[in-house]
């Protein structure tokens, strides 16, 4: 792969708080590992269980506990919540559940989290950098002046029980672990599918610590007053698509977008794009794939005219199989591709398209590679 991961000093060479001994006084009783279970209209977002699977991991490390954060209105929804918090292994889960909860609200939702954290010290705190984890993480930090590091791939415990949080930087061409030396809670998020999902344990129950929430509906500046669609919420979903089929600049056309998404229903896949494809305004951002888009872990990866740029390939290095059409036999997609076909995507598109349509026929079978 074309980044390269950069030599971290250790942080005790930063001259710096570098371990819990050196850390001020007011911080050496912060402990455990949190994740923020996002529950969003009655659904837990997977990339909190995604967490807990690496939460688990860093709190096993540390030989601490693995705590769910769940804040929520009271109700099924929630309960909810908290069962699935502990069928991913998490030890004990802190709600608070109140009204006031029901839909997301940045000044509801910080003051919460900031209260538990101030109350209850954690070391680490994690959450999915979704629309709602990247408002709230943001403000949590800020308001708690500590450090968050954004979008991380690669999270691990150093050897002085320091977080560090591995991230893209520099377009993507270089890889750099980041530390919060001076202050606790060491923040993280980490976008969908970038861990992987861990196997659920069907672990019933656990301890449950509520905390109230003092907080009143006048204090809230944001009022919540219905939902619109913005007409492509069917894309939410790409993220998690088991087939998914892309293309890139190499398709000539925003005419030519029709062939993915011909492919793509025939296979019952979902379809994404290269960032060029966005930028031009062929495609809707919603479906780029790659570092500033979508991260995806399909079993099918067909990608139809991309060329494979390290920005993009973050994006689909976890699909299991990843097919590549395109005209160049030196293109750098090739390089890590499972299947490689050098032809005019344009045309072996329809093609292939065909050759499905049949095999899919009533009374013949097909099979994806698991
Ligand atoms: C900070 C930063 C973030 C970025 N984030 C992303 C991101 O999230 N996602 C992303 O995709 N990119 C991202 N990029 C852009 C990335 O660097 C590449 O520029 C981009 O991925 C290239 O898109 P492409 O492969 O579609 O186009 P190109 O690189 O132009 O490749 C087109 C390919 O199509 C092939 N081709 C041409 N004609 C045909 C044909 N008829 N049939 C088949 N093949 C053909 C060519 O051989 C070529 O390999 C980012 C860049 C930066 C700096």
């Amino acid at each position: 792969m074309g980044t390269r991961k950069t030599k971290a000093p250790p942080p005790a060479a930063l001259g710096r708080a570098s371990t819990k001994k050196d850390l001020p006084d007011h911080f050496k009783n912060y402990r455990h590992v949190w994740v923020f279970i996002e529950l969003e209209r009655g659904q837990v977002h997977p990339v909190s269980f995604e967490l807990l699977g690496e939460g688990r991991r860093l709190a096993d490390q540390l030989g601490v506990q693995l705590a769910g954060v769940i804040l929520g209105p009271p109700g099924d929804s929630t309960r909810h919540a908290v069962a699935e918090a502990f069928a991913y292994d998490a030890d004990l889960v802190y709600l608070v559940e109140k009204p006031l909860l029901t839909d997301y609200r940045n000044e509801s939702f910080t003051k919460a989290l900031t209260d538990l954290v101030n109350t209850y010290k954690p070391e680490i705190l994690l959450l999915g950098a979704t629309t709602l984890g990247r408002d709230l993480a943001g403000s949590v930090a800020t308001t708690l002046l500590t450090g968050l590091t954004a979008d991380c791939t690669g999270l691990d415990v150093d050897a002085d029980g320091s977080l560090a949080a591995t991230r893209p930087t520099f377009g993507g061409s270089l890889l750099c672990t980041i530390y919060t030396l001076n202050c606790r809670p060491q923040m993280a998020t980490v976008r969908p599918r970038v861990m992987r999902m861990p196997q659920r344990s069907n672990k019933p129950v656990g301890r449950v610590i509520r905390h109230d929430l003092r907080m009143l509906e006048d204090e809230i500046v944001t009022k919540v007053v219905g939902f619109l669609s913005d007409g492509q919420s069917e894309n939410a979903n790409l993220a998690y698509a088991d087939v998914v089929v892309a293309g890139g600049l190499g398709l000539g056309a925003a005419d030519n977008l029709q062939l993915l998404k011909n492919l793509a229903q025939t296979i019952g896949g979902d379809y994404g794009c290269s960032r060029p494809l966005v930028q031009k305004g062929w495609m809707a951002a919603d479906r780029q794939i790659g570092q500033t888009g979508k991260t995806i872990r399909p079993k099918l990866y067909i990608a139809a005219g991309i060329s494979g740029a390290v920005q993009h390939r973050v994006g689909v290095e976890g699909a299991d199989l990843i097919v590549a059409i395109n005209t160049d036999p030196n293109a750098p997609i090739f390089d890590f591709a499972n299947i490689g076909v050098v032809a005019d995507a344009v045309s072996f598109l329809p093609a292939l398209t065909e050759v499905f349509i049949r095999r899919l026929a009533p009374g013949n079978h097909i099979r994806l590679v698991n």
